[in-house]
Protein backbone atom coordinates (compact mmCIF):
# COMPACT_ATOMS: atom_id res chain seq x y z
CA UNK A 1 0.00 0.00 0.00
CA UNK A 2 1.22 3.88 -1.20
CA UNK A 3 1.65 6.27 1.80
CA UNK A 4 -1.34 7.91 0.17
CA UNK A 5 -3.57 5.40 0.02
CA UNK A 6 -2.30 4.29 4.02
CA UNK A 7 -2.96 7.90 5.11
CA UNK A 8 -6.67 8.05 2.79
CA UNK A 9 -7.46 5.08 4.12
CA UNK A 10 -7.21 6.06 7.81
CA UNK A 11 -9.35 9.08 7.13
CA UNK A 12 -11.74 7.65 6.10
CA UNK A 13 -11.93 5.22 8.55
CA UNK A 14 -11.73 8.00 11.36
CA UNK A 15 -14.80 9.51 9.56
CA UNK A 16 -16.43 6.62 9.27
CA UNK A 17 -15.97 5.58 13.03
CA UNK A 18 -16.22 9.75 14.18
CA UNK A 19 -20.05 9.88 12.57
CA UNK A 20 -21.23 6.57 14.08
CA UNK A 21 -19.92 7.98 17.35
CA UNK A 22 -21.97 10.62 16.78
CA UNK A 23 -24.85 8.88 16.39
CA UNK A 24 -24.90 6.16 18.60
CA UNK A 25 -25.03 6.37 22.50
CA UNK A 26 -23.81 2.84 23.20
CA UNK A 27 -20.59 3.82 20.89
CA UNK A 28 -20.41 7.33 23.11
CA UNK A 29 -20.49 5.17 26.37
CA UNK A 30 -18.16 2.81 25.79
CA UNK A 31 -20.08 0.20 24.39
CA UNK A 32 -19.25 -0.49 21.25
CA UNK A 33 -22.88 -2.32 19.27
CA UNK A 34 -22.72 -4.52 16.43
CA UNK A 35 -22.43 -2.12 13.80
CA UNK A 36 -20.06 0.13 15.57
CA UNK A 37 -17.73 -2.36 16.42
CA UNK A 38 -16.02 -3.72 13.20
CA UNK A 39 -15.97 0.35 12.45
CA UNK A 40 -13.91 1.41 15.29
CA UNK A 41 -11.61 -1.55 15.28
CA UNK A 42 -11.31 -0.79 11.72
CA UNK A 43 -9.90 2.67 12.88
CA UNK A 44 -7.45 1.75 14.96
CA UNK A 45 -5.98 -1.05 12.95
CA UNK A 46 -5.58 1.83 9.75
CA UNK A 47 -4.22 4.71 12.86
CA UNK A 48 -1.63 1.94 14.01
CA UNK A 49 -0.83 1.14 10.64
CA UNK A 50 -0.30 4.52 9.72
CA UNK A 51 1.44 5.41 12.89
CA UNK A 52 3.79 2.91 12.19
CA UNK A 53 4.48 4.25 8.57
CA UNK A 54 5.24 7.37 10.30
CA UNK A 55 7.85 6.11 12.75
CA UNK A 56 9.45 3.89 10.17
CA UNK A 57 10.16 7.01 7.93
CA UNK A 58 11.37 8.77 11.06
CA UNK A 59 14.25 6.13 11.43
CA UNK A 60 15.45 6.93 7.81
CA UNK A 61 18.40 9.20 7.43
ZN1 LIG B 1 -22.63 2.07 17.76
Amino acid sequence: MSRDELFIAYMRAFEASTKHLGACTACQNDQPCATGAPVHSEFITRQNAWNERVRAERKQP
